[in-house]
């Protein structure tokens, strides 16, 4: 190889690899005659390395050994809720998932958990936290250019989870207008399109049902098809808030 070429492929490799791959030149493609080109297994590193990026970039490091491994049993529900889940990435067809109830039981472990392993299929995930988003999104509507970019990932991607829904947008029992505009617009363009999604939130479906019906309507008909039933509800009990171990009132 020339030193000209040399610096070609030095270049590409730099915009694509942090790292150069003896075996392929860092061209992730192995050419031989007489052969079709055929991947070499370095693709497999940079896939990782991006998997990885996507985890950085969607969950902070408070979630980084959120997996199914290290999701602790101590309890009954907590098997249940565990099972569900890993249910949930081996099934077939397309499927939505509800965590729904006690806080602090786990289900943003799980939700990621699930995540994690939806990206090692190359699937696209984007992650909705809730509270932190509706202030954003309402301060950037009027600039519509940022507004509509999030809103984009959040309809388009193949996996969208929203953590903490409906999490201090409810008064009684009404949603504030602007959020039910925005989460409308969302789940609706979600259901009609067969784009699943992960949602943990501490109401459950029948008080979703009061705040909003077509909301709850649909959230309820995307988690039970294709014969799943992917709606888990962990009833509020003392004891299944890991925040608050050790705190029991006797
Ligand atoms: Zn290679």
């Amino acid at each position: 190889m020339n030193l000209q070429k040399k610096m070609e492929n030095s270049t590409i490799v730099s915009a694509t690899k942090s790292s150069k791959c003896s075996i392929c030149d860092g061209i992730g493609w192995i050419y031989e005659l007489n052969e079709y080109p055929h991947r070499c297994t370095c693709i497999n590193d940079y896939l990782a390395e991006k998997k990885n990026e996507k985890i950085k970039e969607l969950f902070s490091e408070a979630y980084s050994d959120y997996t199914f491994d290290n999701f602790k049993i101590e309890d009954e529900y907590q098997k249940r809720m565990k099972q569900k889940a890993v249910e949930f990435v081996k099934a077939k067809g397309i499927n939505s998932i509800l965590l729904l109830g006690q806080s602090g039981s786990g289900k943003t472990h799980l939700a990621v958990s699930i995540a994690k392993v939806l990206l090692d299929r190359g699937a696209w995930i984007e992650l909705m936290p809730y509270t932190e988003d509706m202030i954003y999104i309402k301060q950037n509507m009027i600039e519509k250019e940022q507004y509509q970019k999030k809103m984009y990932k959040y309809k388009n991607c193949n996996y969208l989870i929203i953590d903490d829904f409906l999490k201090n947008t409810v008064r009684g029992n009404t949603v504030n207008e602007k959020d039910f505009g925005i989460i409308y617009e969302i789940i609706d363009y979600r259901y009609k399109y067969k784009k699943p999604v992960i949602i943990t939130s501490e109401y459950f479906i029948d008080h979703m049902f009061k705040l909003n019906e077509s909301i709850a309507g649909r959230l309820k008909e995307m988690v039970t098809q294709n014969g799943y039933n992917f709606l888990v509800q962990i009833s509020n009990k003392e004891g299944r808030n890991y925040r608050m171990r050790g705190m029991e009132k006797i």
